[in-house]
């Protein structure tokens, strides 16, 4: 018997959990249920997280948490939930699986069926993001070692004991050359662990052109937060509907599973909604906490039951579907065909007792670190990069001096282009005149004449070099 927290959210939330459950229990689920309340009311009731801090302690104690969609009311500061439980959680790893269920549900790709194993906890979600000057706002992305280890071993391990056979990593490292580059990196590093499994690297733009219109040639899909959300929505809808997808976030300590979709307002309260996203959920729960035949005897009925035509209004189609149910009929029919196979679609067959090998993360040895120059951000309502250089260059020490400004990332001075529309956000970089090194009082040293010649320093970014390689963005055009 495992203890499993629930929430059953809003909209149609209620109604798909019911069935989900319904469904679960009659194929001989050994779970004991454990209700928190989440989701609008609790946000209504002022609480802007949407959870009251009782059910955190509930969700920690039992580590597995199946919830329902929630409704988040517009305006008003409230935080998204999802967001927050995945953060607190440690829930790092997203995966979205996405099958055609060709010829029953009608889509362009009936070959399709990929994972996409998202990164959950990084990437521009860290949600930092400062205005620093009247025209420019930032947003950082921040990427880790541990951050990209944890993915992407999650990725080749999801596929040695799932029998895929090729893992692909989209990123976007030939801009991003730092944050995508150290994910791609990290990537090739951890892919020569499994030479059993194929390994492949796509830029993200024409690797998404290449999923939307032949998916059948991808297997398993690894990447950064941001594509990750978008791609995984856009893999649902083309395998079928967003309406049949379920997905697991997967921490060290902690597990939630959810549907992709949202509550669905429009629909509550009318046994319309599809319960398949949430069972999906609720099958790759079925899973984690080791009860394997049980959640091979769902999928199967559910397989069977998409397969006899017996559909909700989402997926119902005249001519390939038979009948149409609400939610709490198509649940009935799933548990009738509990114990049966598919006969036309693949019949599943999990394996059992699956341990995904995720060591801990080991640091590494410190690497040789060297600060070898500064950049300082600056606003400055100017518009050429001359002026803005000359003022800057009375700041010169007898051995620091200015080398280049950069407006939103492309070089404008030494040499710029007239052409070059430049906002009010510079960043000056400053090196050493001569040998290579400088010392963080330099760059108060710096500071300091920037506040007397009143030059409006927004940030200082320091440059380093590890292990003698410049970690560091160059100028565009430099
Ligand atoms: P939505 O997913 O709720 O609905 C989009 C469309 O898909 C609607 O036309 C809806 O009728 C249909 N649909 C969705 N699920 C369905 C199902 N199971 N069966 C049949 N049809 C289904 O997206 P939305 O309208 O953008 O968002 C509604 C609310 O859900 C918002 O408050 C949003 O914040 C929230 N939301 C929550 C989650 C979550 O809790 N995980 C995710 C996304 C959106």
């Amino acid at each position: 018997m495992t203890r499993i927290t629930v929430a059953k959210g809003d909209g149609i939330g209620p109604e798909i959990m019911e069935a989900t459950l319904d469904i679960i229990k009659a194929a001989g689920a050994q779970i004991e249920i454990d209700e928190i309340e989440v989701g609008e009311k609790v946000y209504l009731s002022g609480n802007t997280s949407g959870i009251a801090s009782e059910s955190w302690d509930i969700i920690r104690k039992n580590k597995v948490f199946l919830k329902a969609p929630i409704t988040t009311p517009q305006g008003g500061g409230y935080k998204s939930l999802n967001v927050t439980t995945r953060k607190f959680l440690g829930l790092y790893s997203n995966v979205r699986p996405c099958m055609s269920l060709h010829p029953f549900v009608e889509t362009k790709h009936p070959e399709m069926d990929i994972v996409i194993i998202r990164e959950n906890e990084e990437d521009l979600y860290a949600g930092i993001e400062h205005q620093q000057t009247d025209e420019v706002v930032q947003c950082l992305k921040l990427i880790s070692r541990p951050g990209c280890e944890k993915i992407i071993r999650y990725a080749f391990e999801y596929a040695k004991v799932y029998g895929r056979k090729k893992v692909t990593c989209f990123t976007k490292d030939n801009i991003m050359k730092q944050t995508d580059g150290l994910f791609h990196q990290v990537f090739d590093e951890i892919a020569a662990e499994y030479p059993e499994i194929e390994n492949e690297h796509w830029i993200i733009d024409i690797g998404a052109a290449k999923m939307a219109d032949t998916p059948e040639v991808f297997d398993v899909i690894v990447t950064l937060n941001l594509y990750g959300d978008v791609l995984s929505d856009v893999a649902a809808q083309i395998a079928g509907s967003v309406g049949l997808a379920g997905s697991a976030n997967i921490g060290e300590e902690c597990a939630m599973f959810e549907a992709i979709h949202g509550s669905a307002p429009r629909r509550a309260g009318q046994n319309l909604a599809n319960p398949s996203g949430l069972l999906q959920g609720a099958i790759m729960m079925l899973n984690h906490i080791g009860q394997t035949d049980v959640a091979e005897k769902v999928q199967n009925a559910w397989l069977k039951t998409i397969e006899e035509g017996t559909h909700t209004y989402d997926i119902y189609k005249e001519g390939v579907s038979k009948q149409k149910v609400g939610t709490k009929e198509f649940a009935q029919a799933v548990i009738a065909n509990l114990g049966q196979k598919p006969k036309l679609l693949k019949e599943v067959s999990y394996a059992k007792d699956v341990v995904l090998n995720l060591p801990k993360y080991v640091k590494k040895p410190a690497k040789k670190k060297e600060l070898v120059g500064v950049d300082l951000f600056v606003h400055w309502d100017g518009t050429n990069p001359d002026a803005l250089a000359a003022l800057l260059q009375t700041i010169n020490t007898e051995n620091k001096h200015l080398t280049m400004i950069t407006n939103r990332g492309i070089k404008v001075w030494p040499d710029g282009f007239k052409e070059t529309y430049c906002t009010d956000h510079w960043r000056c970089r400053f090196k050493p005149t001569q040998g290579k090194v400088m010392y963080k009082n330099n760059i108060i040293n710096l500071l300091s004449r920037a506040l007397d010649a009143k030059i409006d320093v927004i940030k200082v970014e320091n440059l380093y070099e590890f292990d003698g390689k410049p970690a560091y963005s160059l100028g565009q055009g430099q």
